[in-house]
């Protein structure tokens, strides 16, 4: 295949049998010589292109930008622990102040003090006010979270992420992503 097609452009969204995406958080992105070798093992149709073309000696091919499963995988409901999905579950603001500048992670039950870092105990928080909570409990510093944290699920990230699309996204790739009323009830 053709050197000057990098690795790591191009990246396919994956989508279900049903054509959705596999997942949205994280979204399900292959590298394209991934998907190519999918499309190759019989996995996969192509739904997409980009207009970007590989070739061997013997074979030309335009880089799939959407490919989907031919067989069924039942999706997870319970979106990955990370840290873009915390900022996601908070709608990137300070769970202190409401700020969206400087953020961090806090901590509500400091780990000096026991604390998980888990759904229920780690909250957006900017920086001054993760500084000035420091290693209290919330009761110590009299900062409480605005809202519960709480594990949410993937319909909770889904309604909060159609207020951040994400900065890059292939035009053949919108319609799978945020027109699923289904998923916006
Ligand atoms: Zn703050």
């Amino acid at each position: 295949m053709n050197a000057h097609v990098s690795q790591g452009h191009w990246p396919v969204l994956v989508l279900n049998a049903d054509f959705r995406p596999l997942s949205y958080y994280p979204l399900s992105l292959w590298s394209w010589q991934d998907a190519i070798k999918a499309v190759f093992l019989d996995r996969v149709n192509i739904v997409a292109h980009y207009d970007q073309a590989v070739h061997s000696p013997t074979l030309q091919m335009q880089l799939p930008s959407v490919v989907s499963l031919k067989s069924f995988v039942k999706p997870t409901t319970h979106p990955a622990f990370t840290r873009f999905n915390v900022f996601l579950r908070d709608r990137f603001a300070c769970q202190y102040c409401g700020s969206p500048e400087d953020l961090t992670f806090d901590h509500i039950i400091p780990r000096s003090k026991g604390g998980q870092t888990t759904w229920e105990n780690v909250v957006a928080a900017c920086s001054p006010c993760n500084l000035r909570k420091g290693n209290l409990t919330p009761v110590q510093a009299k900062m409480f979270p605005r809202q519960h944290a709480f594990a949410p699920t993937v319909h909770q990230l889904h309604r909060n992420g159609r207020l951040f699309p994400p900065n890059y996204l292939h035009d053949s790739w919108l319609d799978y992503l945020y027109w699923d009323t289904e998923l916006d009830p």
